[in-house]
């Protein structure tokens, strides 16, 4: 975006402290006692159990104790469980140290109680950055926006993504570029979300190439957080278009797995767009290094080995009419208006993993 006499916009920003750089996982401590917190609960999966392990020992004497049972998708029963075990271990600050799973969970305990959070994010999937919640109860998962569930301080210590797969990590970042690009056609987009955008997605595909010849890349894994922060930030200031709302019809009616998700619609949707968002385009293709938006993310997923076809994630080709008519339903704002027959060929080509026209 170029800042001209007919540029109009409005900027807000969301509160929050950010601690950024390898090893500052040291300073939790202190970032606890900043907040006047007695008693945090640490949360992670079962799987990160042991840096939990490793975050309560540091807190010592202010961590209350570890809830481990964070899973994808946050179901009401683990909110109510995680909420029931704040409350019974008089927690005054949840340290949610995982993805975006565990944050979530960190979120549900919030909007329930207010009790405040600390992020320590392990991945690249930016909740951590944004107001969004999303709880799932008999099946469907419900979303919204609060500002109670923002983290008050956000820990980004690139040493705890060393252990994030290598597969995992390329997905987690093709996810973080997907809140970028869908921030430059935002309609409440502004010029500094811009700037974000394009640096976040910048340093994310900079990243990618080092990160996969080596995982233990310290300068490659700082420079894929510092693209997560910043494309989490976009995504906690703009509104979500067609991208997002296919994922979470196709992540939550199929259960097809998020971050995988992102990576195979993302390219589709660009190219839908297209036509319609040339400017945005163009930026994130500089930001790519690459002649198109579409072709540079289809390009830099397969690149780095992930999956560029819903038929690998599981979908079965009788889903895709399904898919279509749920995407149709309460459409999300688009630069391009939603066709059923143009929809249901952008699915078709996720589907099949088709490198896009343009
Ligand atoms: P995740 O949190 O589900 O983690 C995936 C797996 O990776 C888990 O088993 C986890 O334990 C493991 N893991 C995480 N970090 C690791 C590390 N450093 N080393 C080894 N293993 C590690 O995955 P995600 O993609 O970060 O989060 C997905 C969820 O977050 C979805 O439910 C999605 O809806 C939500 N999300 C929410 C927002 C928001 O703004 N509210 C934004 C993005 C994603």
């Amino acid at each position: 975006m170029t800042v001209s006499t007919d540029t109009s916009f409005v900027y807000f920003s969301l509160p929050g402290r950010v601690v950024f750089g390898e090893g500052c996982l040291s300073t939790l401590p202190q970032e606890v006692q900043a907040l006047g917190a007695q008693r945090a609960l640490v949360l992670c999966t079962p799987e990160q159990r042991s840096v939990a392990e490793q975050v309560s020992r540091q807190l010592g004497d202010r961590s209350a104790g570890i809830f481990d049972q964070a899973v994808m998708h946050v179901p009401i029963e683990t909110a109510r469980a995680a909420r029931a075990r704040a409350a019974e271990l008089g927690a005054d600050l949840a340290v949610a140290v995982g993805g975006g799973s565990t944050i979530g969970l960190g979120k549900a305990i919030a909007l329930d109680s207010g009790l405040p959070i600390i992020a320590i994010p392990t991945t690249y999937a930016g909740s951590e950055m944004t107001t969004i919640f999303g709880i799932t109860e008999g099946g469907i998962k419900k979303t919204g926006r609060d500002p109670r569930v923002l983290p008050r301080t956000v820990l980004y210590d690139p040493t705890l993504t060393l252990s994030l797969p290598i597969g995992l990590s390329v997905t987690s970042c093709m996810n973080a570029i997907a809140h970028a690009a869908e921030g430059l056609y935002a309609p409440d987009g502004n010029p500094i979300m811009g700037l974000m955008a394009e640096a976040g997605i910048s340093a994310i595909a900079r990243s990618l190439p080092s990160l996969c010849a080596n995982a233990q890349d310290m300068s490659a894994r700082t420079d894929a957080l510092y693209g997560a922060w910043l494309c989490g930030k976009v995504l906690g200031h703009v509104a979500m278009s067609l991208h997002h709302k296919l994922c979470h019809t196709l992540g939550g009616t199929f259960n097809l797995p998020h971050a995988e998700t992102h990576t195979v619609v993302l390219p589709q949707a660009l190219a839908y767009n297209t036509p319609a968002a040339p400017e945005a385009m163009a930026r994130i293709a500089r930001a790519l290094g690459s002649t198109t938006a579409a072709q540079g993310v289809f390009d830099l997923a397969q690149r780095h080995g992930a999956p560029v076809s819903l038929r690998e994630l599981g979908l079965k080709a009788t889903d895709l009419d399904r898919a279509c008519e749920l995407a149709l339903e309460n459409q999300y704002n688009n630069p391009r208006p939603l066709g059923r027959v143009a929809i249901r060929q952008l699915l078709q080509d996720a589907f099949d993993g088709r490198r896009p026209l343009v």
